[in-house]
């Protein structure tokens, strides 16, 4: 296992000149700031800001007095300052891209590092064009009553290191949208990604309105707590979850909590192995398995387990691993070394209660860089804790099961919630299942597919509020109602 930053032999040339002036553009002081190493390599990547109570303070005043202008602007106005955002971050996707990949670790190619970019141009735009009206409740002759989403005022937006730039968007896209200032604090693992992308949105926004403080979890917990911000829209872990919601408790806060999960998916009986591979695998290890809503747990009738295992093993095989800025590889590595040793220890556990490694489960500790290698683990029981626990790195635990009702016991035995997947080519049977599973989305045939049309939230601890659609949006406005 790595123990510590080991130099790296690969020379990677960065043809982009407006790479290196971008991230000179989001720069401290020389001296002032704390060096961002590359996951892959041990590189440095630049220097993040780090920012204290003072720049929070001074970033929410700056909030407060620039929301209310934003606010009047109205509807229309401010989704044609998105729709300029997304143009802006288009033009800029490649050193985004670059950077991201560099301080994340995911490769650029695959769905990571341009197809998180480009995520963040498609949410942009489809937020900016999400239809809201005021709803007429009453008419009756008597009573005449409207419903009308209000501004909130100032939006705390606290995110993860797993995809940075996209959840960022997620958070201040809806709540630019309906009026609101936002104040993001990003997580300390990736800030320069967040910093970046804020940068190059704040080009077509005013003064003021939309800031990051870069700072650590005490900056996140006083943003929680700040009486001058009337939401928290939080992606992060559950037991973060649980500090916010006591933090902002006192000012009574709205909150949106997209917090952890360890999503079920199961394989119906009639299911072809051959033809779900791939889309099971990138289900599971889209992001090298860094991703909430990857499915963790994979749950396969007992007459095709073993084709199914074989399957997955040859997909997984295929898939190459490396440096983010290769060109020819699709899975990175893990983000930090505390997300690295979950891992290791989970397969580790899983291996010495004798479950069966099918693929991987021995990284390479000479190799620079958090590389964990693709794993798939079959034969263990339900309460191994590769399987109760959420890993979120690339080791996915595949059970057996015999009925129906097993699978979805099993599948709704803990105690989050956040997506869940069933997997066969009769939809009818496979939405019956769905109905059963204890999940905010169950996705059929695939797992993990997030559109900005479509609400997006957890059940159980995996949070409370969606966000997307129109529904999303709302979130980010207080409902107020003008009867008479
Ligand atoms: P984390 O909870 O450790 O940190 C998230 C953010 O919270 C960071 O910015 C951190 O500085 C901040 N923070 C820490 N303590 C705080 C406090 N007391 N008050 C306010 N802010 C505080 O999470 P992480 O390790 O960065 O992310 C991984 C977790 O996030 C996983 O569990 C994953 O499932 C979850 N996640 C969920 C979703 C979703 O949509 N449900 C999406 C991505 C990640």
């Amino acid at each position: 296992m790595p123990t510590g930053w080991r130099p790296c032999l690969l020379e990677v040339e960065y043809p982009l000149e407006t790479y290196d002036a971008l991230l000179a553009s989001i720069a401290p002081a020389a001296g002032t700031g704390r060096t961002i190493f590359d996951p892959a390599t041990g590189e440095a990547v630049g220097d993040a800001p780090i920012h204290d109570l003072d720049h929070l303070e001074n970033a929410v005043a700056a909030a407060v007095a620039a929301q209310p202008a934003w606010a009047a602007l109205g509807h229309e106005a401010r989704s044609a300052a998105l729709l300029k955002a997304a143009n802006a971050v288009e033009r800029s996707a490649e050193e985004l891209a670059q950077l991201l990949s560099r301080e994340q670790g995911k490769p650029l190619n695959g769905p990571n590092a341009r197809f998180e970019v480009g995520a963040c141009v498609a949410w942009l735009r489809a937020t900016a064009g999400l239809p809201l009206e005021p709803e007429t409740l009453v008419d009756d002759g008597e009573t005449r009553a409207e419903l009308h989403y209000r501004p909130i005022g100032v939006v705390g937006a606290i995110g993860p290191w797993n995809w940075p730039m996209m959840i960022t968007v997620w958070q201040l896209a809806p709540a630019l949208r309906m009026g609101n200032a936002v104040v993001v604090k990003p997580s300390e693992y990736t800030p320069l990604s967040v910093l970046a992308l804020v940068k190059v949105i704040n080009e077509e926004l005013p003064e003021g309105l939309l800031a990051v403080v870069s700072g650590d979890r005490n900056v996140g917990a006083r943003l929680a707590e700040h009486p001058a911000v009337g939401k928290v829209m939080f992606t992060g872990s559950t037991t973060t979850g649980k500090a916010i919601i006591r933090s902002s408790a006192d000012t009574v806060k709205r909150l949106t909590l997209e917090l952890g999960g360890n999503d079920a998916g199961i394989v119906l009986p009639d299911a072809d192995p051959q033809a779900i591979a791939q889309d099971i695998f990138w289900g599971a290890f889209i992001n090298t398995g860094q991703t909430c809503a990857a499915l963790k747990r994979l749950y396969v009738h007992e007459d095709i387990y073993d084709a199914v295992c074989d399957e997955l093993t040859n997909v997984a095989k295929a898939m190459p691993m490396g440096n983010g800025l290769d060109e020819n590889n699709v899975l990175g590595p893990l983000q930090n070394q505390a997300q690295y040793d979950v891992v290791a220890n989970l397969v580790e556990a899983a291996k010495a209660s004798g479950a069966r490694i099918l693929l991987g489960g021995n990284p390479d500790t000479d190799q620079p860089g958090y590389f964990y290698p693709t794993t798939l683990v079959a034969d263990m029981d339900n309460g191994n804790p590769l399987v109760a626990e959420e890993q979120f790195g690339p080791a996915l635990p595949i059970i057996r099961y015999s009925t129906i009702d097993e699978a979805v016991e099993k599948a709704n035995g803990l105690d989050v919630g956040l997506g869940a997947s069933v997997w066969s080519p009769d939809l009818q049977a496979a939405r019956d299942v769905a109905a059963r599973l204890q999940a905010g989305t169950v996705w059929i045939n695939r797992h993990g597919a997030v559109d900005p049309r479509i609400p997006f939230g957890g059940a159980k601890q995996s949070g409370y509020g969606v966000e997307f659609g129109v529904e999303g949006l709302k979130a980010l406005g207080v409902p107020q109602v003008i009867n008479g």
